[in-house]
């Protein structure tokens, strides 16, 4: 059994959805000898999203609870914009979800030879036509949904003729775009989709698997529940937009079953997020432009984004589980998707002290030559984590702003001649101040009182503040990037009047550098995971070297987002 095997079953714990139903009921009745089979069918043309992690959850979880399989298909059918970098990502990404597909590794355009075969069969029962008009043309005949279709001049060609040029469009024959393969089935239907929809388009393009060898290629449509059919699935899940696609799924897979069993298709909403978008044309638009650093700038929406964010694989599938599955489209605010890694790196991320914009104190009244090592906890959440030891010594940082020259009441961090407590340390006191010419504090000069320290009995003596702090001489230097929304609009794609674009949020990046952090980081590995203490979740980022660590904040502690909205 593998880690997350368990750590999937723990987190249904929401009621079954709708399309869960259908399973224990198809089940029950004995359906298609009582198998449960289904798949997941990316089209390789760029990397998965958060989106396509509410259906690897649902295809791969729904299959794996029910005893069922579940496939890996490549929806590889347009030569154009697919590449296998990212069959290879799409990989790497569902297995870091925590999913697996054993050996059932496929792809539609395995399937070429067999699709153009049940081609030639609806063209031999009089289901299929050679249409020689332009794709504008016959996108002009379509009609109306309240009007019918006309007809084209060529949908009663004789059956010898249509297999004749579909033969010759796939020898290369023709020019793209000159012809087309269509179903045969109503002008009048009331669903657009019924109208002799295209099945074939002339592509003179190499495909990434199959090279040269095809000048026709599948519509979508044709492709996608034939394969379904081919490989055995059961329950094809989708979203929502293929609804109005399922007659023509139906009218497809009932021309080819030859026996009972019938795949079935069943829909259920997208995930959209708030200040996100989704399409994947877009996100790629985004790369290309250079407006991120790539696919997985932590902004991103990608999954290879959250990871390098520090996003854990049990946090996207908790999320998941929160949001459910319905029949309903809706917005899924953000903030939930913080709250999950929120609540999973609490238990996870060992507490330190990383300081990101340092304020020098000299504590006067230390010996300058001493170091202490103090005994600090690694997470109050979970004792099985332990304690480690951190440096102190006369000169340590705080974060600036946790010093105010004149504070107001409520300020109960460090103020000339207030007391706070060094979090694990001891209690101090600042006695005086320097500042540099600009009028800026720069160092603060401060006393300890040494029966304070942390553990012993008079360290129960009551101050209003604890900070967070780092010995300035064992400190290691970090760049540490502190992230935003990548969008300031909510809904930054679907806005009528704008581009996406105009709603770029400029302040979505910010580095710091000569942030000081506590000796243990210097050797932080590439998506290690830490709460630097008061300040948020951080992930150690893949630019991080031994020594010269870059830590990516995750998420703040608190929803600071929402509370700057309200006031705004
Ligand atoms: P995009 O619109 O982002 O380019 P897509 O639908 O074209 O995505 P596919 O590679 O075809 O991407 O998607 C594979 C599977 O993932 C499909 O079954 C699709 O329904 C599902 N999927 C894609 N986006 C979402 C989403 N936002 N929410 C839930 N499922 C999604
Ligand atoms: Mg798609």
């Amino acid at each position: 059994m593998k880690e997350n095997d368990t750590a999937i079953n723990d987190e249904a714990k929401t009621p079954v959805s709708f399309i869960e139903q259908f399973i224990i009921d198809d089940l029950r009745d004995g359906k298609n000898n009582g198998r449960i089979h289904t798949r997941f069918p990316p089209e390789p043309n760029g990397y998965l999203h958060i989106g396509h992690a509410k259906a690897i959850c649902l295809d791969f979880g729904m299959a794996k609870k029910y005893g069922g399989k579940c496939n890996l298909r490549f929806d590889d059918t347009n030569p154009v914009r697919e590449d296998v970098e990212y069959v290879d990502s799409i990989k790497e990404d569902i297995h870091w979800l925590g999913f697996d597909w054993e050996e059932r590794e496929y792809y539609a355009s395995d399937y070429f030879g067999k699709l153009f075969e049940f081609a030639v069969v609806l063209i031999k029962k009089g289901l299929a036509y050679v249409d020689d008009q332009s794709a504008e043309t016959i996108s002009e005949q379509k009609g109306t949904p309240t009007q019918p279709g006309a007809v084209s001049p060529f949908r009663n060609r004789a059956t010898e003729e249509n297999l004749d040029l579909f033969y010759r469009m796939n020898e290369g024959e023709f020019d793209e775009g000159s012809r087309v393969l269509r179903a045969r089935i109503d002008m009048a239907s009331p669903n657009m989709h019924m109208r002799d929809p295209i099945i074939y388009r002339i592509l003179k393009i190499a495909h990434h698997r199959t090279g040269n060898k095809w000048n026709v290629y599948p519509m979508y449509d044709f492709a996608h529940g034939e394969s379904d059919y081919f490989e055995g699935i059961t329950h094809s899940l989708c979203t929502l937009e293929f609804e109005v696609h399922r007659p023509l799924y139906d009218w497809l897979v009932d021309h080819l079953k030859t026996d009972d069993y019938r795949p079935r298709q069943i829909e259920f909403n997208r995930l959209n997020l708030t200040y996100t978008m989704m399409s994947k044309r877009k996100l790629l638009e985004l790369v290309k432009e250079g407006r991120v650093s790539g696919w997985d700038d932590p902004r991103m929406p990608t999954l290879c984004g959250l990871r390098r964010r520090g996003y854990t694989p049990e946090s996207i599938r908790r999320f998941v589980d929160l949001i459910g599955y319905t029949k309903v489209e809706a917005i899924n605010d953000v903030s939930l998707l913080e709250h999950a890694v929120r609540e999973d790196l609490n238990l996870k991320a060992p507490r330190v002290f990383g300081v990101l914009n340092p304020l020098k104190i000299t504590i006067t009244n230390y010996p300058g030559e001493q170091t202490e090592q103090l005994e600090v906890i690694n997470n109050p959440e979970d004792d099985s984590q332990g304690t480690r030891t951190v440096p102190f010594c006369n000169e340590v940082y705080i974060e600036q702003e946790d010093f105010m020259e004149e504070p107001p009441n409520k300020f109960f961090r460090l103020a000339p001649s207030r007391e706070v407590r060094l979090k694990g340390a001891y209690i101090i006191k600042c006695d005086s101040f320097r500042k540099n010419e600009k009028g800026e504090v720069v160092e603060l000069f401060c006393s300890y009182d040494p029966e304070t320290r942390s553990g012993n009995e008079a360290s129960n003596r009551k101050v209003k503040g604890t900070l967070h702090w780092v010995s300035a001489r064992h400190a290691v230097d970090a760049e540490i990037r502190l992230y935003d929304r990548l969008f300031n609009h909510e809904d930054p794609a679907g806005q009528k009047d704008a581009d996406y674009r105009d709603f770029l949020n400029p302040d979505s990046l910010k580095v710091l550098t000569g942030c000081k952090l506590e000796p243990s980081l210097a050797q932080a590995k590439p998506l290690e995971k830490f709460q630097f203490q008061r300040m948020g979740y951080f992930c150690a980022d893949y630019d991080s070297k031994p020594g010269k660590p870059v830590f990516n904040r995750t998420v703040s502690l608190k929803d600071t987002w929402a509370k700057l909205n309200k006031e705004a």
